[in-house]
Parts: C-alpha cells; structure tokens; sequence
C-alpha cells in the first residue's frame, strides 16, 4: 500500500538534500512535486490542495527549526501534515457503560464486511472481549453461512437465523441478538448489514432502520481502498443515508495509491479506525495515523513491530532467549532455529521487514523475500543430530549430504547455511563485545 505516494515523496525528499537553504522558489517546486505525487495516489483534489497549501505556508513560515536541514525540515511538515490528515490522533473504539457494546458494519457489497466483521471479532477476543456476531444481511443467499464460517475462523459465537429461512426479518434479529448477547455474556455485538453493488434507498433504508433498532454505540462503514476516489462518494452516500462514526478501510494490501485513505477522512470528517490488509482473518489492525504517515515516508513502523513481537512471545520465552545471547553461553545452532522460528511466528518476513526504516527502497528486494527459504533452512537444521546442531565443526562432507537427503536440499545449501551460521556467530561475538556485554568475549568482565 501507498508504494506510489512513498516513492514519489522519497524522491521529492532526496532532491532536497544537497540544498542548504530553502529559497521560496526551492519550496514552490517541492510543493508542485508533492501535488503531483498525492494526486497520483488518487488523493481527492480538494484534499490535496489543502494538504499542499498547508506544506508551503508552514515551510515558508518561521517556524523552521535550526536543528534539521532543508530536506529534513520538509520530511518534518509533511509527516505533520500526513498524520493530521490521516486524522490526527488514534481513534479508539468506544465502548458502552453497560454491555453490550453494539458495533454496526455498513458499506457496499464486496467492501469486505464479512471478513472484516470476523477479523474485528478476532482482534477483540485476543482482547479478552466475548464478541458475538450477528448476521442481519439477510438478502445475499449465503451471506448468513459466509458469516459462520468466518465466526468459526476468529473462534467467536455467530447469531444468525436458521440457514434456509428465506428472507428473514434482518430488524428483528438485529433487535433480538442484544439480548441473546445479554443472557450469554457477550460483551460486544457486530452486526454485519446487507450491502448492495450500488448506492440505493432500500439499502439505506433497511440500514438506518436497524441502526434506529440498535442504536449501535459504533457505526462503522466499511469501503474497498481499491475502488479510488469512489470511496469518497461512496461514503458521502452512506455519511447522508445512515451516518457513520468511523470509517474502515479495506484492501489496502491492493492498492499502490491509497489516495482512498488520505481523502476519506477529510472529506467525511470521520476517523479512519481500521485498516485491512489481506485475506485471512490476521490481516487487520486499529489505524493509527501517525504509524501510517511514517510509513508513508519510509521511516518504518517499529511501534507495530514491537507490538507484533509482543503479542507473539511471552515475556518468559523472549528473556530466556536474550538471556541466552548475552550470558556468554555458545550460541548454537539449536538457538538459530528457535531464533528463526520465534521470528517466523510473528508473520510474513515481508511485512516484518517492509516495517523497517528505508525499507521502502528495497522493495524489489523485499518481494524475493519467500518464507518458504526459512522453512526449508529450519529443516535442514532438523536433520542434523543434536550433538551436531550445538557443534556443527563436526558435520563433514558425508554427514552433509546426509543432511541435504534428509530436508531434501542440495548439499550446497547445507554448506551455505553452516558457513552463513558460523559468520552470524562471529558477529554475535563481535557485537557482545562492542555492546560491552558482561560475560561475552570481549565484554566487561
Ligand atoms: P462483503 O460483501 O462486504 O461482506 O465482502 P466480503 O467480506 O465477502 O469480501 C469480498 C471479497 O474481498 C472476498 O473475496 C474477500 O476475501 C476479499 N477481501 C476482504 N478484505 C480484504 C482485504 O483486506 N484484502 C484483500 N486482498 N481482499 C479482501
């Protein structure tokens, strides 16, 4: 997502960087380069002629710190910019004084609704919440059994009419599943809506009466990234229609421009709460504008790494591990594996690294990236016997074509995953000793 826009402002940027001063002409052409790239991610215009008119008054102003250069000045107010137009501050969800919380999905059919109310509902209950979801789109005829299996998926309860009812009433069962979440303690309902292909009354209709039914604590639209600047008339229709307190985008994993992201909050003046990134149900995380504008700039995203490695490893098992690297013990090749597989847990290698500052270059290179070489190295690792994994000077030529048999490599891989091994264990060495780690060779004593 955003590939567009971040190229083109890195390259904005890296013209700047020879400049000592800023001249109002310097920053005129900056804010032409700027325009030229939001307008290409398909930002709304209305929006990117706020944007730039705020970039050039703030770079011709004052306010310009003396500590950066000229490029860093711009990478500065643009970044101030993005988050400010990607809607400032994290917006939470709002939960209800008295359970349950009720969250209605509207958007148009094919938005991704269903896969989102389920990927929602999982990314509540890893927060120890009792999600229920609740199928009022009674119109798609497997929309009710799309809606179960998804709840299945993210491992949370469904409330649906009975498959093969026919039309049902999609009020009452909004109406009625608050209290079925009373009685069995849920303390969140998401009500996945009917949606259409187009814009029509009916649908608007049938969606503000359920939201009259429920009150919904949280109406939540939910639209395609991918279909460009429609979103942002998609959402006037359904601001006018129901009304929506927030705003979840979908499909940005498809979409180069994102301008969808960058006009819809703006334009609508609701935050943008969610973003999906993918098929499966993990694909999803709360939207944070800050987090999301340096990604934009290619200045990663440590905070979401962080909380990705959080959430996948207990405190235990990671101070065990860096214990482990810093308390002078040999570090082996068992170790590398578990190294390996920890890392492996915490998703896709390229989405673990396309999070990291500057990455955004390596683009090309970060697409070869194929998770699919860790495993294949994990099981050549598994091949070996344990006395050879803690001590792998031992592996010779015939136990390495042992080896290569059974991960079913060539030997030529074994060999290059035991040099490689040995050279990430010099540089731990290395990097002890320079950290000044106590116990490690070279560390302080
Ligand atoms: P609904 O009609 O709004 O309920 O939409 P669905 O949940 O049925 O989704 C429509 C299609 O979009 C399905 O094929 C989903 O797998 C796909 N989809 C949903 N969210 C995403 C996403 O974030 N990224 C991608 N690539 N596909 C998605």
């Amino acid at each position: 997502m955003f590939e567009t826009l971040s190229d083109r402002l890195t390259s904005v940027f890296s013209s700047l960087r020879s400049k000592g001063r800023l001249s109002d002409a310097d920053i005129d052409a900056t804010c032409r380069e700027i325009r030229i790239a939001l307008l290409e991610a398909d930002v709304a215009l209305p929006v990117v002629k706020a944007f730039v008119a705020q970039v050039k008054e703030r770079a011709r102003g004052a306010e310009v710190s003396q500590a950066l250069n000229p490029a860093q000045q711009v990478v500065k107010i643009v970044n101030d910019e993005l988050i400010e137009i990607l809607g400032g501050e994290t917006r939470r969800l709002r939960h209800a004084k008295n359970p349950p919380t009720v969250i209605m999905l509207a958007g148009l059919q094919g938005a991704g609704k269903t896969t989102l109310a389920g990927k929602l509902a999982r990314w509540l209950r890893e927060q120890n919440h009792a999600p229920l979801l609740v199928a009022a789109d009674l119109q798609r005829p497997n929309a009710v059994q799309q809606l179960s299996v998804v709840a299945e998926r993210a491992g949370v309860a469904v409330y649906a009419p009975e498959p093969g009812n026919g039309v049902g009433d999609p009020i009452a069962v909004a109406r009625q599943s608050i209290d079925h979440a009373r009685r069995q303690q849920h303390d969140i309902v998401i009500i996945d809506t009917a949606g259409r292909l187009g814009i029509d009354q009916e649908l608007m209709k049938q969606a503000a009466d359920i939201r009259d039914a429920v009150s919904p604590d949280e109406v939540l639209f939910v639209v395609d990234a991918m279909i460009g600047q429609d979103a942002v008339s998609t959402a006037q229709a359904f601001m006018d229609g129901v009304g929506f307190d927030g705003v979840v985008l979908t499909k940005l994993d498809g979409d180069a421009r994102g301008g969808a992201a960058l006009s819809v909050r703006h334009l609508t003046g609701k935050p943008i709460m969610f973003a999906s990134t993918g098929e499966k149900l993990e694909d999803f995380d709360a939207f944070h504008p800050d987090r999301m504008a340096s990604r934009i700039l290619d200045m990663g995203d440590i905070l979401t790494l962080i909380e990705q490695a959080q959430k996948t490893f207990d405190e235990a098992e990671a101070t065990k591990m860096a214990g482990k690297l810093t308390s002078g013990e040999a570090f082996t090749l068992e170790d590398f594996l578990e190294q390996m597989m920890m890392v492996r847990r915490m998703g896709p290698i390229k989405n673990l690294l396309g999070m990291m500052p500057g990455m955004g270059q390596m683009r090309e290179q970060l697409n070869q990236v194929d998770d699919r070489d860790l495993d294949r190295i994990a099981a050549i690792i598994r091949s070996m016997t344990p006395a050879e994994r803690q001590n792998p000077k031992m592996i010779d030529g015939s136990r390495r074509a042992r080896i290569a048999k059974g991960s079913g490599v060539t030997v030529t891989e074994v060999s290059g995953l035991v040099t490689r091994f040995f050279d990430a264990q010099k540089m731990m060495k290395r990097m002890a000793g320079g950290l000044g780690i106590p116990g490690m060779p070279g560390g302080r004593k």
